[in-house]
C-alpha cells in the first residue's frame, strides 16, 4: 500500500465545501457553534470539522421546511423537474470532484465513486421526469350517482436520514422524489459522511431550488434530533436508510405520530450458484456483488450457495479473481478496493472471519489484517462455512465471500430464505425454468438473474421482511412523497352520452 499524502486537490476540494447547517437557504453554525470530525479511513486522519446540528437547529429546520410547504407544493412541476435536471447536469460536470470528495470521507476508489455520482445523479434526472407525469384518475362511481375524482398531492415536510456507505447516492435517491412531489424537506446525513451531503445541497441550491425547500442538518446526535423531530406534527413523513435495528426503533417512534414511513433497511443476499451455471459469468457477477462499494452495501452478496458439483470450480476461480485485486487508498489510480468505514467495522469484519475459522470453515484468501494506517481488510474468500453461523446471519459489510454448499433447488432455496432479511438475492442458472421458479421463490425484494448488480434508478428498489418497508426509484418511487385524495362528486345519475 503507498504512503498517503493530502495532494492540493485533496485540500481543494474539501476546503471548497459547506461545514455549516443548511437552514433556510442559508449555511450556519450549530447552536453552541459544536464541531465534529470528519475522518480519512485510508489514512485515519481528520479531514476537517464539521458544525454538529442540535435538536434546536433541527426544529428550526422544521420551522424552515413546514414555512416553505405551501409555495413549493405551488411551484410547475415542470419548474420542478427542470431544476432536478439542472443539478443532475452540474453534478455530471463535477463529477470527478464529487467522486474525489466521496473517496475521501467514505474510502472507496475513484472509479466506484465516478459510478455512484453516475448512479446518484441519474435519480435526480429520473425524478425530475417524473415530476411532470404525477397522475389521477376519473370513473364513475359503482351506483352511478357519484364521480370519483382521484387527485394526488405532497405529502409534506419530511426528514429524509441517510447511511454513510453512498453518500451522494442515498441522499439523492430520497431528494429528487421529495423535489419532484413537491415535498420540503430536513435532510440528517451521517456523520462519517457530511461533506458530499452538503456539496449536493450546494448543487441543488445553484440549480434553482427555493430557499427552506431542503435543509440539512448534520450531527452526531441522531437520536436526540430525530426524536424532537418525529413528535412534532408538522412532520409528514420519515425516509430512513440504513440498518435494521434503527429502522425498527424509528418505525416505533415513528408511531406516535402516525407518520408515513419509508424504510430501506439491511440486507444478507443470498448468491446461488446452480449447477448448470455459467460459471466464468457468476464469478464475475460475484466479483461485482461482493466487492462494490468494499462490500459495505445493503446489497451485496453476503452468502454464497454453490452447487456442490461445481463448488471447488467457483471457489478457484473467485480466489484467483480475488488475487488480482489491489488494496490500497482509494484515491490512487491503480487501487480496486479501498478501505472499510472505520476501526470498528474493520474489526467487526475481522471478528467474523475468525469465528468462522474457529467453527472450522477454511481461508481460501485474504483473512489477515494488514499492519499500517488506514481500515483495510484484503479480499477474502472462506469455504466450508457452517450452517448457522454468524457471518451466515449478519451483514457482513467488508469484502468477505463466505461460501457453502447444495445439492437440490429446495435446499438452496432453504437456505437462501433463512434469513429475517429479505432485500436482494442473487441466481446464477442457465435454465429458464429454473430461473423464473427460484426467482419468484426467493424472499426478496429483487433478483439479481444473471447479473450482480440490481441498482437502477428506472427500477423500484426496496426490500421484503426485515429489509424494509417501500420501494425507492422507478415509476413507483414517487408514490412514497405523494398522497391520493378521493373527492367524491355528486351527479345524481349515471353517465350518459
Ligand atoms: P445506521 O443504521 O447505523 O445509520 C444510518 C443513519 O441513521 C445514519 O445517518 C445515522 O446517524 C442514523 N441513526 C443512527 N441511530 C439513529 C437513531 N437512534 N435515530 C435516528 N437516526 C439514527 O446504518 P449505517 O451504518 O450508517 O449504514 C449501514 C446500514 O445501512 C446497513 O445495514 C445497510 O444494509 C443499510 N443500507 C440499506 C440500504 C437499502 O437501500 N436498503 C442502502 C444502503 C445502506
Amino acid at each position: 500500500m503507498n504512503p498517503v499524502v493530502a495532494s492540493l486537490a485533496e485540500t481543494d476540494v474539501v476546503s471548497r465545501v459547506e461545514k455549516g447547517l443548511l437552514v433556510d437557504g442559508r449555511w450556519c453554525a450549530a447552536t453552541g457553534d459544536g464541531r465534529f470530525a470528519v475522518e480519512n479511513p485510508a489514512t485515519g486522519q481528520a479531514l476537517c470539522e464539521v458544525s454538529d446540528g442540535t435538536p434546536d437547529d433541527a426544529l428550526a429546520a422544521l420551522d424552515a421546511a413546514a414555512a416553505a410547504q405551501a409555495d413549493w407544493a405551488a411551484v410547475p412541476p415542470r419548474r420542478r423537474g427542470e431544476i432536478l435536471r439542472r443539478a443532475y447536469d452540474l453534478l455530471i460536470e463535477r463529477k470527478d470532484e464529487f467522486a474525489l470528495l466521496i473517496t475521501l470521507e467514505m474510502g472507496k476508489s475513484l472509479t466506484e465513486s465516478r459510478a455512484e455520482v453516475d448512479y446518484g445523479a441519474n435519480y435526480l434526472r429520473w425524478f425530475g421526469e417524473e415530476a411532470v407525469r404525477i397522475d389521477g384518475s376519473w370513473k364513475v362511481s359503482e351506483d352511478g350517482t357519484a364521480r370519483v375524482l382521484v387527485t394526488r398531492q405532497p405529502v409534506g415536510p419530511c426528514l429524509l436520514i441517510t447511511p454513510w456507505n453512498a453518500p451522494l447516492a442515498m441522499p439523492a435517491r430520497k431528494i429528487g422524489p421529495a423535489v419532484a412531489a413537491g415535498c420540503t424537506m430536513i435532510v440528517k446525513p451521517a456523520p462519517q459522511t457530511p461533506l458530499t451531503t452538503a456539496a449536493l445541497a450546494a448543487v441543488l441550491t445553484e440549480a434553482g431550488l427555493p430557499d427552506g425547500v431542503l435543509n440539512v442538518v448534520p450531527t452526531t446526535q441522531a437520536a436526540a434530533i430525530t426524536e424532537r423531530l418525529l413528535e412534532d406534527g408538522r412532520l409528514r413523513k420519515l425516509s430512513f436508510t440504513g440498518s435494521t435495528p434503527v429502522g425498527r426503533l424509528l418505525l416505533s417512534q415513528a408511531a406516535g405520530t402516525v407518520l408515513r414511513t419509508s424504510m430501506e433497511l439491511g440486507g444478507n443476499a443470498p448468491f446461488i450458484v446452480c449447477r448448470d451455471a455459467d460459471i466464468d459469468a457468476a464469478v464475475e457477477g460475484a466479483m461485482t456483488a461482493k466487492l462494490r462499494n468494499v462490500g459495505e452495501a445493503c446489497i451485496a452478496a453476503n452468502r454464497f450457495h454453490v452447487h456442490a458439483a461445481v463448488a471447488e470450480e467457483f471457489s478457484e476461480k473467485l480466489v484467483a479473481r480475488m488475487r488480482t485485486i489491489t488494496v490500497g487508498p482509494g484515491t490512487d489510480p491503480a487501487t480496486d478496493l479501498g478501505p472499510l468505514i472505520d476501526e470498528r467495522q474493520r474489526r467487526r469484519v475481522a471478528g467474523l472471519v475468525d469465528e468462522t475459522v474457529g467453527a472450522g470453515a477454511q481461508v481460501r484468501a485474504g483473512g489477515l489484517l494488514p499492519a499500517g494506517a488506514g481500515y483495510f481488510y484484503p479480499p477474502t474468500v472462506l469455504t466450508g462455512v457452517p450452517a448457522g453461523t454468524r457471518i451466515t446471519r449478519e451483514e457482513i459489510f467488508g469484502p468477505v465471500a463466505a461460501i457453502r454448499t447444495f445439492t437440490t433447488e429446495a435446499e438452496a432455496l432453504h437456505d437462501a430464505n433463512d434469513t429475517e432479511f429479505g432485500l436482494v438475492g442473487y441466481l446464477y442458472t442457465r435454465d429458464l425454468s429454473q430461473a423464473l421458479r427460484m426467482s419468484e421463490q426467493l424472499e426478496t425484494g429483487m433478483v439479481g438473474l444473471n447479473r450482480g448488480y440490481v441498482s437502477d434508478p428506472s427500477a423500484p428498489f426496496g426490500g421484503m421482511k426485515q429489509s424494509g418497508i417501500g420501494r425507492e426509484g422507478g415509476n413507483t418511487g414517487i408514490d412514497e412523497y405523494l398522497e391520493q385524495k378521493y373527492i367524491a362528486i355528486h351527479t345524481g345519475s349515471a353517465q350518459r352520452q
